[in-house]
């Protein structure tokens, strides 16, 4: 028989970058894990589909492969392959890596949780209750965990913006429900946001819609260099109001004609399964209280969350995370009491308005200061130290990452990362301009 710790069973939610990398780590430890995922596949956002998900067709990475693979598992490169690769590159390769370390027969494909109770609201180290709802025959079971990780992703929940578009009478649709540029041929259409989203597919859709309008609010979305198609306008307005087709833009411009309004206005956190309680979402904004952004301060010895910041290598970021809960599981990281985690937590939060952070509106680990460090870096420090794992995110990983982030993609894509072959530095060689 295993001691104690082995025989504790581990529930992990979602099969994605973060839920394999729990897996991983706690599977090669000896638990017991099962992964729940809503999807029939593993890779997470990564699997394309009509019908649901988050990508779309054309979607090409804006972060180079070499960085978007675990660090136990490399993705080796011909040198004359591109850093930038499309979204069925990325899925082949967490398909690859949940076989190689036997994760696949860990899941339990098409369940989606509905709701996860605590057997005991008064004891920390309580015993959960998870429900889930078979996708195919509906039917809903329940089962009982010791520990629960939630790495269900933050791409599920359209942030929408606040516009009165009541009285527009074409599409509205959010940039989780776009797939194809075909759904648009000869539209005119409005893409709304300047992010990385609103910027790919307004140049994804302009190839076969007719016109595209992408307002970029206080944004200059010409910083991103992108070569736009002709077709598309950028207006550097939001939408005050929808009327018939038409829609009145907050510098006064009238845009008439419209089909189609695309929102890529982001996403909010949304745990629908979890009482507030528990873990709040501020609105969809933060999860709070949460012991190093992974912790529950509530539930510190068996409930966790991984994979919640925006901008990081989350091959990386989810493998530092998994052996940062596996260790204070075991005990190796300092024993808080529920004030100190809390102190911690509003330190953290301090420090960062400090650096001048935005806070509130996820943890964005790209966020650059002194020359170039990232929040990152000081995130992935802090987790290795507080538990003493040693070195998980080697240095070239985050150096790579800290040259590549928040740079527009079409100057990066000029390029191809590897590593060197001592694995210690990284070499950017020019390839071709406009290149994928
Ligand atoms: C359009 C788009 C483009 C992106 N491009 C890049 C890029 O180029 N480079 C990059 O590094 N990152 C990119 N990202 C970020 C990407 O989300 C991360 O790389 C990473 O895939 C997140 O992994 P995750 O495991 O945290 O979440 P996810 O991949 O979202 O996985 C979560 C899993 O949980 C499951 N789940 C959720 N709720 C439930 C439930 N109630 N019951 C059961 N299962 C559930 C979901 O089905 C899903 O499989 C992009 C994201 C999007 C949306």
């Amino acid at each position: 028989m295993g001691s104690l710790i082995d025989d504790r069973r581990v529930c992990i939610i979602g099969a994605g970058y973060a839920g394999l990398a729990a897996a991983r780590v706690f599977s090669s430890n000896k638990y017991k894990v099962v992964v729940y995922d809503e999807r029939k596949a593993v890779g997470g956002v990564w699997n394309y589909d009509l019908k649901e998900g988050q990508v779309y067709d054309n979607l090409q990475t804006n972060t180079p492969l070499v960085v978007m693979a675990y660090p136990e598992y490399p993705i080796v490169q011909a040198a004359d392959a591109p850093s930038f690769v499309q979204r069925h590159h990325v899925l082949a390769y967490l398909q690859s890596y949940a076989q190689e370390f036997g994760l696949t027969r860990l899941v339990k494909f098409g369940q989606t949780i509905t709701s996860i109770k605590p057997e005991s609201k008064f004891d920390e180290d309580t015993r959960w209750f998870v429900s889930k709802q078979d996708r195919d025959s509906g039917a809903i079971s329940t089962e009982i965990f010791d520990v629960v990780i939630l790495a269900s992703g933050n791409y599920s929940t359209p942030h929408l913006p606040s516009i009165d578009l009541h009285q527009f009478q074409g599409s509205v649709i959010h940039s989780r429900d776009y797939r194809r540029p075909c759904d648009y041929s000869e539209q005119t259409v409005v893409v709304l946001g300047a992010g990385p989203s609103a910027l790919d597919i307004s140049v994804d859709v302009a190839s076969r819609a007719k016109q595209v309008y992408l307002l970029s609010g206080d944004h200059d979305v010409t910083e991103s260099k992108i070569p736009f198609p002709s077709n598309v306008a950028i207006v550097p307005a939001r939408i005050s109001q929808g009327l018939g087709h038409a829609l009145v833009a907050t510098n006064g411009a009238i845009i008439e004609h419209i089909d189609t309004v695309l929102l890529c206005t982001g996403y909010r956190f949304n745990l629908p399964f979890l009482c507030e309680s528990i873990i709040s979402t501020n609105g969809g904004m933060r999860l709070t209280p949460l012991y190093k952004e992974v912790v529950s301060i509530r539930y510190p010895q068996s409930l966790f969350v991984m994979g919640l910041q925006r901008e990081s290598p989350m091959a990386h970021h989810a493998s530092v995370q998994a052996r940062f809960i596996l260790a204070h599981l075991e005990k190796k990281t300092p024993r808080l009491t529920m004030e100190e985690m809390l102190a911690d937590e509003a330190k953290e939060v301090e420090r960062r308005k400090a650096l001048g952070a935005p806070i509130g509106d996820h943890t964005k680990f790209g966020f650059k200061y002194n020359n170039g460090r990232t929040l990152f870096r000081d995130y992935v420090e802090d987790l290795q130290a507080t538990a003493k794992l040693g070195t998980v995110v080697p240095d070239v990983i985050l150096d790579l990452f800290e040259d590549t982030v928040r740079k527009p993609v079409s100057e990066l894509r000029r390029f191809r990362y590897r590593l060197s072959e001592d694995g210690k530095s990284f070499i950017k060689a020019y390839h071709c301009p406009f290149a994928s």
